[in-house]
């Protein structure tokens, strides 16, 4: 598997643990770190193109035969956090908990899966206060109106991630979103004081709260104890943001703070950059209330290369649409065939060269349109043998078979139906008993009817040996 690693600017093989073994199932599992949420509101759909990213990423790994420990963080402490509770007169706790559940529920939606560790801010003081212990001994922070700082010119290390040399650092250009006085303009705070109205900690450096940077250095040691595999998040993170981790870290522990940093592209709306002057920031609720499928707004976010900009747009999503209509229409043909062998030799040959090319594809920085590429030829080949008569039950449970491997990485295929709210259920069974009776009274004229009438509302119609089985197309 070879990834795009920010730091060297190299595609890179990698190697979990740092050390080369014979084989996968030799490596420990991938240690990854992924920067989530700040909870204060709704995630934009921007957001969600990095969560989707790194849902992809740590899919595909497992599909590879990796297995993975990934940490996500919930930021529920800063000037947003607090400004938000204070507004509404509830506590930072209430606050940042509902919007952490909608984060969840929104995860959910868009079949996104969960991670082995959701650290909380204001869960990790205890480490933070570690590292800092670290860097006073080490005589690189300094104090301010009761704030401390990191002293970048104190770290020898600093702006290898962002090639910083090579930018102009122009003072009095504020690098950072902190409001408080320091020595130098890249410093940046690692506590900060608090207003006798905000929330704070006690430690042995004052009462405060936790600057950003620091909790994302505190989790990762706290939650993997050392140098880490991966650490993702998007690409305006790079600079301050990761730069800064990367400072932190190496400068409290001695040891390399992560292998191989991978940064996914923006993400712009019709075109341009997504803003709410412009009229098109959408957060996920926004396109689903449009009447959008969760299912194809995945489709659409993980749909290009995580390295380049996507470019959202409403006509992206019916072409999404169109796309898993074509899986669907194969689920449904595979369904139909009739039962037993049809003795078709080349159905084998084709799954494994289709596995070998997806995962090809894959294995390339995780190339996922040049593996969709692949599904799709995949899916016009078993369709023409379909047309030729060439398959039946034997066969089409082996493609199936190889379009569940798929899924477990893509999430679309199989997405979860929330039959709950898939509306007449009673109607639809009623429905599919008529067609059933129908057949077998060899009305197929009736049965295909009834097909298509459900076709028409959206339920995807299975036939099994144990009977038919139906789902809501998203
Ligand atoms: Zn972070």
């Amino acid at each position: 598997m070879k990834i795009h690693n920010t730091l060297t600017g190299l595609r890179e093989e990698l190697v979990p643990g740092g050390v080369k073994k014979p084989s996968i199932a030799d490596y420990p599992p991938v240690t990854i770190y992924s920067c989530g949420p700040t909870v204060y509101g709704h995630a934009h759909i921007g957001n969600f193109r990095t969560f989707m990213f790194n849902d992809l990423l740590r899919r595909y790994l497992k599909f590879a035969g990796y297995r993975v420990n990934h940490a996500m963080n919930i930021t529920d402490v800063d000037d947003k956090t607090i400004a938000g509770s204070g507004r509404e007169g509830v506590s930072l706790r209430e606050y940042t908990e509902r919007y952490t559940n909608i984060f969840f529920e929104d995860l959910k939606s868009l079949n996104i899966e969960p991670v082995e560790h959701y650290p909380r801010a204001t869960e990790s003081i205890d480490a933070m206060i570690d590292i800092m212990n670290r860097l006073g001994e080490k005589g690189i922070v300094y104090e301010k109106e009761g704030s401390l700082y990191f002293s970048i010119a104190k770290f020898g290390g600093y702006g290898g991630l962002s090639r910083l040399d090579t930018r102009e650092i122009k003072s009095g250009l504020r690098y950072d979103t902190d409001e408080y006085e320091k020595d130098d303009v890249r410093d940046f705070a690692l506590w900060k004081s608090t207003k006798d109205d905000e929330p704070s900690w006690d430690t042995p450096f004052g009462k405060g709260r936790p600057g950003w940077h620091i909790e994302c250095s505190a989790m990762v040691r706290k939650i993997f104890g050392g140098t880490i595999d991966i650490h993702t998040g998007g690409v305006d993170l790079i600079f301050p943001h990761h730069e800064n981790e990367i400072a932190q870290s190496e400068a409290a522990y001695g040891d390399r703070f992560v292998r191989c940093w991978i940064h996914c592209e923006h993400l712009l709306v019709e075109g341009s950059k997504m803003s709410k002057s412009k009229g098109n920031f959408y957060t996920l609720r926004d396109i689903m209330e449009k009447g959008h499928s969760p299912r194809a707004i995945r489709y659409l976010l993980f749909s290009a290369h995580y390295r380049k900009q996507l470019n959202f747009t409403f006509d992206g999503l019916h072409q999404a649409d169109a796309a898993l209509a074509r899986i669907d229409n194969l689920l449904v043909r595979l369904g139909d065939v009739p039962a037993g062998s049809a003795g078709n030799t080349e159905i084998a040959p084709l799954i494994a060269r289709f596995m070998e090319e997806f995962t090809s594809e894959m294995e390339d920085d995780l190339n996922v349109s040049g593996g969709l590429g692949k599904l799709f030829d995949f899916i016009h080949a078993v369709n023409a043998q379909i047309n030729e008569g060439a398959v039946a039950r034997e066969e089409s449970d082996l493609v199936m078979n190889a379009l569940r491997r798929i899924d477990a990485v893509l999430g679309v295929i199989f997405f979860p139906a929330d039959e709950a709210a898939s509306g007449d259920v009673a109607r639809i069974e009623a429905l599919i008993a008529e067609r059933r009776d129908a057949k077998k009274a060899k009305n197929f004229g009736r049965a295909d009817e009834i097909r298509a009438l459900l076709e028409a509302d959206g339920i995807i119609l299975e036939d099994t040996k144990d009977g038919t089985r139906w789902k809501k197309r998203k």
